[in-house]
C-alpha cells in the first residue's frame, strides 16, 4: 500500500520530501530542524491518524479494563 506515505514540507527552503515510513520522516524533520533551524511540517495521510486512534481505542495493552467500550471498534460479548 502506498497510502501510508508521509510528506514533509518546509516553507523556509521549499523542501518537499515524501517518506514511506513515519519514523524516517520524523527523524528527517528533527534533523532538518537541527541543521537549518527551519520549522518543517509533515503531513500524515488521514488513514494513518485513523489507525493510530483506532489503536488507542482498542486498548493496545490487551487488558479488558483498558478497552473503551464506547468505541465503535469494541466488540462486546
Ligand atoms: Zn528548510
Amino acid at each position: 500500500m502506498s497510502d501510508d506515505r508521509v510528506t514533509v514540507t518546509c516553507d523556509d527552503c521549499g523542501l518537499a520530501e515524501t517518506f514511506d515510513a513515519l519514523g524516517v520522516a520524523r527523524a528527517f524533520v528533527e534533523e532538518h530542524r537541527t541543521e537549518t533551524g527551519h520549522d518543517p511540517t509533515w503531513e500524515l495521510p488521514s488513514l494513518a491518524s485513523g489507525v493510530e486512534r483506532a489503536g488507542d481505542e482498542a486498548g493496545v495493552c490487551g487488558r479488558p479494563g483498558c478497552t473503551d467500550t464506547g468505541s465503535p471498534l469494541y466488540q462486546g460479548e
